[in-house]
């Protein structure tokens, strides 16, 4: 038949290729200039303490506004960025931005709370990142212990070593350092010893229960909160979706969630409104209304 043509398949096939060899090549030319009239935009999403079911810190996230007013996900150009060694330009606009953030609302005071903005491979070994994010943390006189820097489980484990002096130059520098999509790649808990890290991020992958074998994935993730635990790195599960799995969690000890299951990642105006209402909550604690009765 026609479908199973060699010769058909081959012309789809480069048509496919070439289309998105377009694509990509128009998403390339056109980073610099979305850089500079600032459509790459920050969500945040809110993580959630298990202990009390509160607000504690947000990931940044980037997205890109393109000027019809559609939003695009990292996933669309992040790997783009990172083929054309890009990306450390858009890790670093982000960063500064959430510095900026904490400037203006510290300023205003008005509560903050931690966030933790994800940094590339090609950041990672860029040789004088901790000393620009620092300065940048300066300008912006943003407290120590409020920003958090998340590599991935696969930069991470790279180069051990190296990981560990950044992991020291970091925490010198005032910021946190978590390992995100953790349990994603092929390393091993023996590997997390040494790491003087934070945080750990349990990728979405230990909650889509892959193998059909409920209790012995439940087994594991419960093995793996216990240790990290113990070795005193926060865990927060990532791609929570269900009350099933925020209970489960619950009772395996995990600190944090972030998921859908209680807020997606939003515009930084909406994550003021959640806040906020907290900071009048401070308030009135501050100023009861029966001071003067
Ligand atoms: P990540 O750092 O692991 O961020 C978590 C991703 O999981 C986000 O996708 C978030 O929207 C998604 N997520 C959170 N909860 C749920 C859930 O319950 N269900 C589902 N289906 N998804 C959930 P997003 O925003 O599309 O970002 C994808 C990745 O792009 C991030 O993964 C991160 O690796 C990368 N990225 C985002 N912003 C930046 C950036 O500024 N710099 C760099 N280098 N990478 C970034
Ligand atoms: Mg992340
Ligand atoms: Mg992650
Ligand atoms: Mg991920």
């Amino acid at each position: 038949t026609v479908k199973n043509d060699p010769k058909l398949h081959y012309a789809f096939y480069n048509e496919s290729i070439r289309q998105k060899m377009i694509e990509e090549n128009r998403i390339r030319d056109r980073i610099d200039s979305a850089l500079e009239k600032g459509e790459f935009v920050v969500y945040l999403q809110p993580k959630v303490s298990l202990a009390n079911g509160k607000i504690s810190g947000a990931e940044a996230l980037a997205r890109w506004k393109l000027p019809d007013g559609r939003m695009l996900p990292p996933g669309e150009f992040i790997p783009i960025m990172e083929k054309n060694h890009v990306i450390g330009k858009l890790d670093k606009y982000i960063f500064e931005k959430i510095c900026i953030w904490f400037q203006n609302r510290i300023k205003a005071g008005v509560l903050v709370e931690p966030v933790s903005i994800n940094v590339s491979k090609l950041q990672f070994y860029n040789p004088d990142f901790v000393k620009e994010y620092r300065e940048i943390k300066d300008k912006y006189n943003v407290p120590d212990g409020m920003l958090e820097i998340e590599f991935t489980e696969t930069v991470a484990f790279e180069n051990q070593k190296y990981m560990l002096k950044i992991v020291s130059e970091l925490h010198e520098n005032g910021f946190g350092c978590s390992l995100d999509d953790f349990g994603s790649g092929y390393s091993s808990l023996g590997m997390l010893k040494d790491l003087q890290i934070d945080v750990l991020k349990l990728d979405a992958m230990f909650f889509r229960n892959s193998s059909g074998n409920i209790e012995k994935e439940k087994l594991i993730v419960r093995s793996i909160i216990n240790m990290v635990r113990r070795l005193n790195i926060r865990v927060v599960a990532e791609g929570i979706e269900t009350q099933e799995q925020v209970e489960f969690l619950k009772e395996a000890g995990c600190d944090l969630v972030q998921g859908f299951i209680y807020y997606k990642p939003m515009p930084v105006k909406e994550f003021e409104k959640l806040i906020d209402v907290r900071t009048e909550a401070v308030r009135e604690n501050i100023y009861p209304k029966n001071l003067n009765t």
